[in-house]
């Protein structure tokens, strides 16, 4: 038997990293099986160069409670070391590891996040454990050996009974940490970590049904197997070429278990220069609630899973995706604000922002129909990349697509080839009339499209900032929802309608209408439009009304306290109207006007609470 004196400085780490890592403590079993997936992949390479001659067989790791002993078996059948290695690699490696984490990270060890993702290896064992213990077999022909240490600097090392190759990692897990003695704990921890690790993880076993036997022969049996808890070759893993629709899809079920839909299609990634990065990406249909659908691409490093946030390592409105990354270049061990710095990870982000534009740009050539299909599941995911991504604008010109209230389907350049060249404002501007419900703004559409105008269907939340984006970077347009006051020039232009009222006459009707409509809220516009038009329309000025919209989903605050105005057109050409205007009785000229506006206001939703309360009681009146 040896005993010895393990060289390091700082005396006693171990209390202090336990303290430490406290929130991390669970990542010691990412660690250990980490390693006994490492020791298993060197004895591989070791047997696939001829170095190692004996049987390699199909190894496994195999993770094992004694709760009797209170003990956590972790064995692997890999490389295994020497007595000689232990020393230098455990001794040596795993405690100067622990003691250089411990430098770096004494004044940030409170930034819980960042010190999961640093390697602390082996010695993360001790943040669980009493003492920790390891019986390893080389593959090579020196003896077994038997190492414990309780995490202070003093070790013993004495020789062991083990024949088979391989190493088996002892916890003795200590009184605070005892959740990892059960069963549901370790199961949780071996998915969340370990489920796409290349070498098989077996934890106890299950019980199976299985047919044997044929035609009226046939039965079930039960049977009892090893319950292999990883897939150790996800999808991600393969070339896309060997991998069909099914296998894509499999996948994804596997991912999110609770999830039923099928994805909508996904982006397999795959470089390995000027970084290596692999991966699968999945476009998920996107519900209104955009906010809980966010983060929920998983991080991996060598088919170990890091994390769940990817904040700064993908454009965020591609967090909205769903699927996996797996790239060893992705420093982890520092904080999330100087990722987004990090020339590399730029690069990164900038890779998979391309991938995704260069398979919008393919689904939408290889089969246009099925993309428009598509759009409403995916516009918010490509409307918001637009918004907040130039390099994404840039390239969305040729698969971001505009529905009309009629269901088809424009890219930017054919909409505009397919406007009416009249449909110009009085600067000349193309304007883009456009819908943002269409069942509340029914009668503007109906309206607008009677006159031959084409009415776009832009209803995500965020389209007041992207048509604001859009008339900045492309020239002479300028959008105007079907219910907002800029669309007067255009129904003005239409043709040259006659009016059924003089200067003098409408000056009169003015006055009328203003004693009983209040000047603050509303202003008062008199047109002559087709006597078959609406007698009274409430419109809004649009970029007012956009504001508004753009504060309630998000942005400045600048519009919130404005005073809401309407506009109220009123055509003279219309009987009502005239019947206002040539009526002798004041009161009822009132109740007409009353009427009417309390009409237009409800066709836009405006009237409410007890002023909607009286209006019906008015009107039962009137019918009666
Ligand atoms: P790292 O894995 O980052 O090198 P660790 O502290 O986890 O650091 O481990 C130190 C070294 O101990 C490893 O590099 C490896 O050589 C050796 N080692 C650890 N676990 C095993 C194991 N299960 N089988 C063989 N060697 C191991």
């Amino acid at each position: 038997m040896a005993k010895g004196k393990i060289n390091v400085s700082v005396e006693n780490i171990f209390p202090l990293i336990k303290k430490f890592l406290y929130s991390d403590q669970e990542i010691f079993l990412r660690e250990l099986i980490s390693n006994a997936t490492d020791a298993t992949l060197k004895l591989k390479h070791l047997s696939n160069i001829g170095e190692f001659k004996d049987e390699y067989g199909e190894p496994i790791i195999e993770v094992k409670i004694d709760k009797k002993n209170k003990r956590l078996h972790i064995i692997d059948q890999g490389i295994g070391m020497t007595g000689d290695e232990i020393k230098k690699y455990i001794n040596e490696v795993a405690f100067s590891g622990a003691e250089e984490f411990l430098e770096k990270y004494k004044d940030s060890a409170k930034d819980s996040g960042i010190i999961g993702h640093f390697g602390l290896g082996f010695y993360s064992a001790f943040m669980v454990s009493d003492s920790v213990e390891i019986i390893s077999k080389s593959h090579k022909k020196d003896p077994a050996v038997h190492w414990k240490c309780d995490g202070s600097p003093e070790y013993s090392l004495t020789d062991a009974k083990k024949t088979d190759r391989g190493t088996e990692i002892i916890l003795n897990i200590s009184k605070d940490s005892k959740s990892f003695l059960e069963e549901n704990t370790i199961r949780k921890l071996l998915k969340k970590y370990n489920r796409f690790m290349p070498v098989p993880i077996k934890f106890g076993q299950k019980e199976i049904s299985k047919k044997v036997g044929e035609g009226k022969d046939e039965k079930e049996i039960k049977e009892t197997v090893d319950d292999i808890i990883n897939i150790t070759e996800p999808a991600w893993t393969k070339k896309p070429k060997d991998l069909k629709d099914e296998d894509y899809n499999k996948f994804y079920k596997d991912l999110y278990p609770m999830n039923f839909e099928d994805p909508l299609f996904n982006i397999h990634l795959n470089v390995d220069y000027p970084f290596t990065l692999t991966g699968i990406l999945f476009f998920p249909k996107i519900k209104n609630d955009i906010n809980i659908q966010k983060d929920k691409i998983q991080l991996f490093q060598n088919q170990v899973f890091v994390t769940d946030n990817v904040e700064g390592i993908v454009p965020e409105f591609l967090t909205l995706l769903r699927g996996v990354i797996d790239s060893p270049d992705i420093p982890l061990n520092v904080s999330r604000s100087y990722l987004q710095v990090d020339s590399a990870v730029k690069k990164i982000s900038n890779y998979i922002t391309r991938k995704v534009g260069d398979k919008l740009n393919s689904l939408i050539k290889k089969d246009r129909k099925k993309y428009e299909e598509k759009w409403n599941d995916i516009k918010i995911i490509i409307e918001y990349g637009m918004l907040s991504e130039d390099k994404f604008f840039e390239k969305s010109d040729s698969f971001s697509i505009y529905p009309d209230t009629n269901n088809n389907f424009y890219t930017f350049d054919e909409l505009i080839k397919n406007i009416e060249k009249s449909q110009t404002d009085k600067d000349g501007k193309t304007i883009i009339l456009y819908a943002s419900n269409i069942d509340e703004q029914d009668s503007y559409i109906k309206a607008a499209e009677s006159k031959g105008y084409k009415v776009l269907l832009l209803d995500s939340p965020i389209v007041p900032h992207l048509i604001q984006k859009l008339e900045s970077k492309k020239e002479n347009i300028s959008f105007a929802r079907v219910d907002s006051n800029s669309i007067d020039n255009l129904i003005k232009k239409e043709d040259n309608i006659i009016s059924k009222l003089n200067d003098k006459e409408k000056d009169k009707l003015k006055n009328y209408i203003e004693a009983v409509i209040p000047k603050e809220k509303y202003t008062i516009q008199l047109e002559a439009l087709d006597s078959k038009e609406l007698p009274f329309i409430i419109t809004q000025p649009e970029f007012m009304r956009r504001m508004k919209d753009m504060q309630q989903s998000g942005g400045n605050n600048m519009f919130g306290s404005m005073p809401e105005i309407h506009n109220v057109v009123i055509n003279v050409n219309n009987d009502l109207v005239n019947t206002i205007f040539n009526s002798k009785s004041k009161v009822k000229r009132e109740r007409l006007i009353k009427q009417s506006l309390d009409l237009a206001r409800l066709s836009q939703n405006l009237l409410k609470g007890e002023e909607l309360t009286s209006f019906i009681k008015r009107s039962f009146d009137i019918i009666k």
